[in-house]
């Protein structure tokens, strides 16, 4: 069960505001204890003061919301729009009814919603502030019950390339086999997928951010397979490269750097640990065996609601990891032209070590 009446304290707590005014849904649904909030069209509000809790929405969720934030304990209020007025105006007057003088934005809404509240704001002679990712700060560290939706959603992924293994074979499209993992994903409970698969077989491995293509897989290619699957609105996701056919022995001498770097960043990655050094740890490995100009991304991302989010490991990063962290450990080599190697685990930052939730093999695997 989420702990909604902690986060509502630990928010409070931060905010440096005498309210805060949420519109983005990812934040309203982490703070509300909902999933499957959507920013369609703006359809929802929250306002949260030193004491009170409203979450204004429409009639597509407001059963949703009642079922869903009342689990926390009733201390949200649910308040449906009337679409008589503008949204804007009716949260607006919420706030000139409790004589609450200034409310904090999240300055990562679109230019013109931004325009909008502050204007709505300045009508009725209240201050507009920043909440500088307030709620995104807090959403970093994870609490059981979403360390547990997140494992969810990995042994979803885990599952799904289990039984890709069994059904993957020369002459199937990047498409085809992307088409088929997802749907799998589908089937094994997964409530969406955490971003599009990434299936790239021979040259376009090399391309760390392909897209999957009609392409057939050809005999001797490497598959970089990057995928995951959502759960509960928790994300998901893995890396996992398969050789058709024995590979030739750069291939190989590859692969087995990319795994050794891997195992280096899961043994740097401990609380305390600067990004930027464990970054360096698995990075050191792939420089050694001479591929150091072929790895140009980070080490590592955060995730949860999100796919990418705070803390990173890179080479610029600046986060020190932390208990309650779910991040990423994917190093890579790619090789313009030729072929790529990508091998990425989930695993939370723990007291006391990591816990790895991708249990999938990574010794090479040869279909
Ligand atoms: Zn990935
Ligand atoms: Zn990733």
């Amino acid at each position: 069960m989420t702990d909604v009446t902690t986060r509502l304290d630990r928010l409070r707590v931060a905010l440096d505001a005498p309210a805060l005014l949420l519109t983005n849904s990812l934040n309203i649904g982490y703070m509300a204890g909902m999933s499957g909030l959507t920013d369609f069209e703006d359809p929802h509000v929250a306002l949260i003061t030193p004491d009170e809790a409203l979450l204004f929405t429409d009639s597509r969720y407001s059963e949703t919301a009642r079922n869903q934030a009342a689990a926390g304990g009733e201390i949200w209020q649910i308040i449906e729009f009337s679409g008589k007025r503008p949204a804007a105006e009716e949260v607006v007057m919420q706030l000139v009814e409790r004589h609450i003088s200034a409310a904090a934005l999240e300055d990562t809404m679109p230019y013109r919603s931004w325009q909008n509240w502050t204007g709505r704001l300045a009508d009725y002679a209240l201050k507009a502030q920043a909440s500088k990712g307030l709620v995104e700060g807090l959403r970093r560290c994870k609490d059981n019950a979403e360390l547990e939706a997140i494992a969810a959603a990995q042994a979803i992924t885990d599952a799904a390339f289990t039984e890709m293994l069994a059904f993957m074979q020369v002459g199937m499209t990047e498409l085809d086999i992307a088409s088929e993992l997802e749907y799998r994903m589908r089937k094994l409970g997964a409530t969406g997928l955490a971003f599009p698969s990434i299936i790239a077989a021979g040259p376009n491995g090399a391309k760390p951010h392909a897209v999957p293509s009609e392409r057939p897989i050809a005999p001797g290619d490497f598959v970089v397979m990057d995928f995951g699957a959502a759960k509960d609105g928790y994300c998901s996701d893995m890396t996992r490269t398969v050789a058709f056919g024995d590979p030739f022995a750069e291939a190989r001498e590859v692969y087995e750097a990319v795994l050794a770097a891997q195992a280096a960043g899961l043994e740097a990655a401990r609380a305390g640990t600067a990004g930027a050094d464990v970054d360096a740890a698995a990075r050191e490995v792939i420089v050694q065996a001479g591929y150091g100009a072929y790895f140009g991304h980070g080490l590592s991302h955060g995730l949860g609601m999100l796919v990418h989010e705070t803390p990173h490991c890179s080479p610029r990063s600046t986060d020190i990891l932390a208990p309650g962290d779910v991040i990423s450990m994917e190093p890579g080599i790619y090789l313009p032209g030729r072929f790529g190697v990508r091998i990425e685990d989930l695993i939370a930052i723990t007291d006391d070590g990591i816990r790895n939730f991708t249990t999938s093999p990574k010794e090479l695997m040869i279909l």
